[in-house]
C-alpha cells in the first residue's frame, strides 16, 4: 500500500497523427515509442539488448502491437525488432467486457415483470439512462450494476439472518456478540463466509486426469515422449490401463442422462451475485492497485469469458497469466503485475487503471484541437499535446477558487443509498431471491447457467495446452 498510494508522474511524449488500427501504423507508433526504451540505439549492427518497459492498451491495440514485434522480429538489431517493448492488456477495457458479459447472460428488455432481473431493476430504480449495450453507456451502467450488487448483499443479508425486514433487529439466535468490537467482526465476517460460499461460489469440474498434464507430452509412467496429445493419451491408456473414458470404457457406465434443464429464480440470484461479487472485488483491487489480486482475478475472468463466448478477452487474460507466472523474467514479471494503475492523488484507494487514464487524456486533448475546427498542422498538434493537461489543470483549479458549479453528472450518495433501499426492498419481501424453490422461474431465463460450471474441462485442456504452446514461440524475451 505503501508503494501504491505514491502520486504517478506522468510524462506526455506527445499525439501521433497515426491510427493504431492499422498494422502498418501501429507499427509506426511502436518505433515511436520505442525510441524513450533505456538501451535504445539507432546504430546499425548494434547488439545492445534493450531494456523491457511495458506498453498496455485495449485488446485490439494490444493484437496489433504483437502483430508489429512479429513483423519486426527478423530486423538486425534488438532496437529495431522492438524488444525493448512488453505488450500489455489493461484494467478499464477488461472491467468494460466484464459489464458486458453480465448483460449478455442477465440483461433482457422482456423480463421486466420478473423481480430480481436487471431490467426489473432497472425500472424499479428509474435508471433510464442504462442502455442495452454497456458500452453505450459504462459509468451508468456500471453504477447500476454496483446498486444491484448491494441490494443483492443487503437482501441476502436479511435472508441469511432471518430478518423480516431493514428495519427489524437480526433473530436472538443471531445477534451476535453485542458490544464487544472485535468479536463482533470476526462474527460478521465468519457470517460472511459462510453466505459465500453458500451462494456464490460456483461448482467447476476439475481438468481431467487424462490427457495433457504439462507443456511436454510425456507418458506419465515411462517418460516415452509423443508428439501429438491423443497418441499419448492411447498410450497411456492401453499400455499402463490410465482411466480414460475414450480408450478404456468400463462397461456398465453409460454417460449421464440428460434431463430436461429449467433454471429457477435462486439460480438467476446467484449468478447475479457471483458475477457482481466479482466485479466489486475487480472494481476494489484497482482502487488499492493491487496487482497480485488482480491477477488472480484474471484467472477467473479467463474462465468466464471462455465459458460466456467472448473468446477474444479469454485468449488476451490467458496470455496475461501467462506472462506473469512463465513468460517474463522475474524481474518483468513483477513490473507487469504490479504497474497496471496510476494514481494521482496519493491515497491508498484512488487508484484508476492506465488506459482510463490515458483515455481522459484523449478527452482533454480532443477538446482543445477541437477549437481549431479541422485547420491545424504537426505543429499545432504537438503544441496541443503539451499544453492541453496543463490548461485543463489551470480551468479546474480556476473552477475550484472562483467556486463555479461544476456538473460532474455523478449521483449524491443519498441517492444511491434510497434506490438500494427500495430495490433490497422489493428484492427481500416480494421477489423472495433466496428462496431456493425450483418451480419459481424468470420467464425470460430458461435456460440460465453459470458458464464455469457448463464448461466442458477437456476442451479447456486442449485450449490451455494448445494456447501455452503458441504462447511460448512468440518474441518476448
Ligand atoms: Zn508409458
Amino acid at each position: 500500500m505503501k508503494e501504491m498510494r505514491q502520486k504517478t508522474e506522468r510524462i506526455n511524449l506527445g499525439v501521433l497523427e497515426k491510427n493504431e488500427q492499422y498494422n502498418d501504423q501501429m507499427t509506426d507508433i511502436c518505433e515511436f515509442i520505442h525510441k524513450f526504451v533505456p538501451g535504445h540505439s539507432e546504430e546499425e549492427n548494434c547488439a545492445q539488448e534493450p531494456q523491457k518497459v511495458l506498453s498496455g492498451g485495449d485488446y485490439l491495440t494490444y493484437e496489433r502491437h504483437k502483430q508489429a514485434k512479429n513483423c519486426k522480429s527478423n530486423c538486425r538489431t534488438p532496437s529495431k525488432q522492438l524488444k525493448g517493448l512488453v505488450p500489455k492488456i489493461e484494467e478499464f477495457h477488461n472491467q468494460a467486457e466484464f459489464l458486458k458479459l453480465i448483460w449478455s447472460l442477465l440483461y433482457d428488455t422482456s423480463s421486466s415483470n420478473s423481480i430480481g432481473t436487471l431490467y426489473a431493476a432497472r425500472n424499479k430504480m428509474n435508471s433510464r439512462n442504462v442502455p442495452s449495450d454497456p458500452h453505450d453507456n459504462f459509468y451508468a451502467s456500471s453504477e447500476f450494476m454496483d446498486k444491484v450488487t448491494t441490494a443483492y448483499i443487503i437482501a441476502g443479508g436479511l435472508h441469511h439472518f432471518k430478518m423480516e425486514n431493514l428495519h427489524s433487529k437480526p433473530k436472538p439466535d443471531y445477534a451476535g456478540p453485542v458490544g464487544d468490537h472485535d468479536a463482533m467482526k470476526e462474527y460478521i465476517m465468519e457470517h460472511a463466509h459462510q453466505f459465500v460460499e453458500n451462494h456464490a461460489v460456483p461448482h467447476v469440474q476439475n481438468l481431467p486426469d487424462y490427457g495433457i498434464q504439462s507443456n511436454d507430452i510425456k507418458c506419465r509412467y515411462c517418460d516415452k515422449e509423443y508428439r501429438r496429445p491423443m497418441s499419448l493419451r492411447k498410450h497411456e491408456a492401453r499400455i499402463h490401463g490410465h482411466p480414460d473414458p475414450q480408450f478404456n470404457q468400463q462397461s456398465g457406465i453409460s454417460p449421464p442422462v440428460k434431463t430436461s434443464y429449467k433454471s429457477s429464480v435462486y439460480d438467476y440470484t446467484k449468478l447475479c451475485l457471483t458475477l457482481g461479487l466479482l466485479r466489486l472485488n475487480h472494481n476494489d483491487a484497482i482502487r488499492f492497485g493491487d496487482g497480485e489480486r488482480l491477477l488472480r482475478l484474471a484467472k477467473f475472468f479467463c474462465l468466464y469469458y471462455k465459458g460466456g463466448k467472448c473468446p477474444k478477452y479469454a485468449f488476451a487474460l490467458l496470455e496475461t497469466t501467462a506472462q506473469a507466472q512463465c513468460l517474463l523474467s522475474e524481474r518483468q514479471a513483477e513490473r507487469f503485475v504490479w504497474n497496471r494503475t496510476v494514481n494521482h492523488q496519493g491515497k491508498i484507494d484512488t487508484n484508476h487503471p492506465n488506459d482510463l487514464d490515458l483515455e481522459h487524456c484523449n478527452k482533454v486533448f480532443k477538446e482543445d484541437v477541437h477549437t481549431y475546427r479541422g485547420k491545424y498542422t504537426e505543429k499545432t498538434i504537438l503544441r496541443v499535446s503539451r499544453s492541453a493537461l496543463a490548461t485543463d489543470g489551470i480551468c479546474k483549479k480556476f473552477d475550484n477558487v472562483s467556486s463555479v458549479r461544476q456538473c460532474s453528472g455523478k449521483h449524491k450518495k443519498t441517492d444511491m443509498a434510497d434506490d438500494i433501499q427500495l430495490l433490497a426492498e422489493q428484492l427481500h419481501s416480494i421477489g423472495n431471491v433466496f428462496d431456493i424453490d425450483d418451480s419459481r422461474v424468470h420467464d425470460s431465463f430458461p435456460n440460465l447457467k453459470d458458464p464455469l460450471a457448463s464448461l466442458n474441462m477437456e476442451d479447456i485442456q486442449t485450449w490451455i495446452s494448445g494456447s501455452l504452446k503458441k504462447f511460448s514461440s512468440k518474441h518476448y524475451v
